[in-house]
């Protein structure tokens, strides 16, 4: 399966002047083969194939008059050439594309695509880096998978004059469903100071890294908000302007750190497991649980990514034929003791260990949601 995601990209002034030229070069180089291929066929039908092209671009920049295409990435040449030719193989099964049409300098989008060989795209938090390009300065607004390969990048220009970088990514769709197993299942109870509580009574806590870091950030910020210009209405004064390229280091630093963290475990526990069942938490609950354990650091920081740690156990399940299931947010999962006594007593977050009235077990709170959750989501797999 392919899908691409389109990132907004600020090319430096000499980045711009170099993707004039490759836009530019690519149109050229595509209209003169256009150009090789009409003249063959009227003159003895004869086609001339991608390779023929190819070697004819590599004598024009032999050639002093057009040598100044060796400035620009000669993969994109080629990719123009292997596009030329993609459509008069279309046009000769008659795939309804029409003849091949020349790219005119006004008309046509600027852009150019390279193929993705040996890491000359990569895809970092706040840059791509091309080839020929360098680093350029992105919006990285979405992450694709660690799991997907990069296939190609396409560089354009908008007509808003805006650049953009379309990566092409590749990844595996599943062959097969996996019919869940009872055992290779997995209850997950929200964990606000950590991150969950499984149903083998395993504790998902952040790294102490993490914390150290969060730690950092948050004094970081205490620092900043006593720096002038921090009031609304204030001037920023350059110490203001300074801390706060230090917080904004720090932040970054953290949301990665726990990007990878939430990587790793969900790639564990999918690679593990069949079934997964969460509570289907909104947004507005997961607020209010956070406000009981009494958070003083900002939002920002505070979200463990338990959200973000979701989508991803989804999709990577999913990746292997495998399911996530959510569970209604009202089903009882703290309440009920594996007896099957509803245990009104567990509405109170405070509450950490209770023993059951009716069967005398005694238990663990989260545990014991987890557990609840692992077998109502089996229920509902079962049953739909
Ligand atoms: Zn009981």
């Amino acid at each position: 399966m392919n899908k691409a995601y389109k990132y907004l990209i600020y090319p430096t002034k000499e980045q711009q002047t170099l993707l004039a030229r490759t836009f530019g070069c690519c149109r050229y180089v595509y209209n003169q083969a256009l150009n090789w291929r009409v003249a063959a066929y009227r003159a003895d039908g004869t086609s001339i194939s991608y390779v023929d092209t190819a070697k004819a671009v590599t004598q024009m920049k032999n050639n002093p008059d057009t040598a100044w295409l060796k400035e620009v990435d000669s993969v994109a040449l080629q990719q123009a050439l292997r596009s030329l030719d993609a459509a008069f193989k279309n046009f000769w099964n008659n795939k309804n594309t029409g003849f091949p049409k020349y790219k005119s300098k006004h008309r046509s989008r600027r852009s150019y695509t390279v193929p993705v060989t040996n890491n000359n795209v990569m895809v970092f938090d706040r840059a791509v880096k091309l080839p020929k390009l360098g680093y350029v300065k992105a919006k990285i607004h979405r992450v694709a998978p660690s799991d997907w390969k990069l296939k190609s990048a396409t560089v354009s220009q908008d007509s808003d004059e805006r650049y953009y970088v379309s990566i092409l990514y590749e990844y595996e769709k599943a062959v097969r469903t996996i019919e869940a197993d009872p055992d290779k299942t997995l209850g997950l109870d929200y964990k606000s100071d950590g991150l969950y509580v499984d149903s083998n009574g395993d504790c998902a806590d952040m790294p102490h890294y993490y914390r150290k870091a969060q730690k950092q950030l948050a004094r970081a910020q205490r620092i900043l908000s006593r720096r002038k210009g921090s009031k609304k209405g204030e001037p920023k004064s350059r110490n203001w302007e300074k801390q706060r390229l230090r917080v904004n280091r720090i932040y970054a630093h953290v949301k990665n750190q726990r990007n990878d963290f939430l990587q790793k475990r969900s790639t564990g526990i999918a690679n593990q497991y069949d079934l997964v069942a969460v509570e289907d938490l909104s947004l507005k609950g997961m607020s209010h649980r956070g406000k009981k354990r009494g958070f003083r650091l900002g939002k920002a920081i505070n979200d463990n990514g338990y959200g973000m740690f979701v989508n991803m156990l989804a999709y990577k399940l999913c990746n292997r034929g495998k399911r996530l299931v959510k569970v209604d947010r009202f089903y009882p999962s703290s309440q009920l003791c594996q007896c099957g006594y509803k245990n009104p007593v567990t509405r109170n977050l405070s509450v950490r260990t209770i023993t059951c009235p009716i069967c005398g077990r005694t238990y663990d709170r989260d545990i014991n949601a987890a557990i609840n959750l692992k077998k109502e989501g089996y229920r509902l797999y079962k049953s739909a």
